[in-house]
């Protein structure tokens, strides 16, 4: 069986659009899913990297998180050919809320994921590295189809051989979800 790895944040959620919505209501600023112009809200928001942290972490510890409802598009699809696959999850984020991302995958998607990993974002707190990064992770173990919004990932990933593809954000070249589960059903036998 085709075993497929999803990334979570921003291909399964909207993580990052009510991430903006939060630190607009935390800082009276309006900043628009547009304005995301680069995956690292460092690179593209005047805030500092642990300002940018504690956001992502508060919007989970907070209890929001776990309300955020999955890609509808996904989860159509996952009702109607999920069972064709079998269904893994791999994310990045800090080990503090990997209980929460685990929570959201098998509280909206349990009926077909059976996997959850994840790689530790940085944080100041120490962890232990198995993997440096997804794509070290994604060395260690068989992955047939692998789904991403994080370009650099989705291209280090391709040179792995892996079938790659990447979900549509304005911060990347992808393309739209619904002609990606297109292809990914052709690969149904
Ligand atoms: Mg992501």
């Amino acid at each position: 069986m085709i075993t497929i790895a999803w990334d979570i944040d921003c291909t399964l959620n909207d993580y990052i659009l009510e991430i903006l919505k939060y630190i607009n209501y935390h800082r009276g600023t309006n900043f628009q899913l547009n304005d995301t112009t680069h995956y690292n809200l460092t690179k593209c928001l005047p805030f500092q990297e642990k300002e940018i942290w504690g956001y992502l972490d508060n919007f989970k510890l907070e209890g929001k998180y776990i309300l955020l409802k999955p890609n509808s598009e996904i989860l159509q699809w996952l009702k109607k050919y999920g069972d064709n696959f079998h269904h893994i999850a791999l994310t990045a984020c800090s080990v503090k809320t990997a209980s929460i991302s685990a929570q959201w995958l098998f509280t909206y998607l349990g009926n077909w994921f059976r996997g959850f990993y994840f790689v530790p974002s940085n944080r100041d707190e120490k962890h232990i590295e198995y993997d440096k990064n997804k794509i070290e992770w994604l060395k260690r173990h068989k992955v047939d189809i692998y789904i991403e919004d994080n370009e650099d990932n989705y291209l280090q990933a391709k040179k792995l051989g892996i079938e790659c593809y990447l979900i549509k954000q304005p911060w990347n070249n992808g393309e739209p979800v619904k002609e990606i589960l297109k292809k990914i059903t052709r690969r149904i036998k």
